[in-house]
């Protein structure tokens, strides 16, 4: 068993969650005094309840609060 673990922090988890495609999120934001756990600009923000995991070999489930911009420019590519 390896366990490598690579002590990414949270935006980089996020996109890697978001682009394994393994992760949903719910249909309805709400809002978070926390802000985007991506974006993290200190700000709160209306937020979904994203989780997913990294890969189809790593079993742990992460959970975040993630904004619609993100997500949108973490799934499409943005630019
Ligand atoms: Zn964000």
């Amino acid at each position: 068993m390896s366990n490598s673990q690579e002590r990414l922090n949270t935006p980089e988890l996020i996109e890697q969650v978001i682009s394994s495609g393994l992760f949903s999120f719910d249909d309805e934001t709400h809002f978070n005094w926390q802000g985007c756990e991506h974006c993290a600009d200190g700000l709160g923000a209306e937020v979904y309840d994203l989780h997913g995991y990294r890969s189809l070999e790593d079993r742990e489930l992460y959970e975040f609060q993630v904004c619609g911009d993100c997500i949108n420019n973490q799934c499409y590519g943005g630019n």
